[in-house]
């Protein structure tokens, strides 16, 4: 195997330990506050994309999920 297969299975790896472990990464759109902020900045509502929780399940565990659910 030439090193740089060898790198990207580490990282896959490491990105595999991470998802396992901390498996919700801060909203993209509210930035992990759950909430959209009108342009006053004083008015706000909930944010549509995590419904007001502000995590997103990242891609790793979300693969996962569909994976073992897939399977019987
Ligand atoms: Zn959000």
């Amino acid at each position: 195997m030439t090193p740089l297969v060898l790198t990207a299975l580490a990282a896959l790896a490491v990105y595999a330990v991470t998802c396992w472990l901390w498996p919700f990464a801060a909203c993209r759109r509210c930035s992990g506050t759950g909430k959209r902020r009108s342009p006053s900045g004083r008015a706000w509502r909930p944010c549509g994309r995590c419904n007001g929780s502000g995590r997103r399940v990242r891609s790793g565990r979300w693969l996962a999920e569909l994976f073992r659910s897939e399977r019987p």
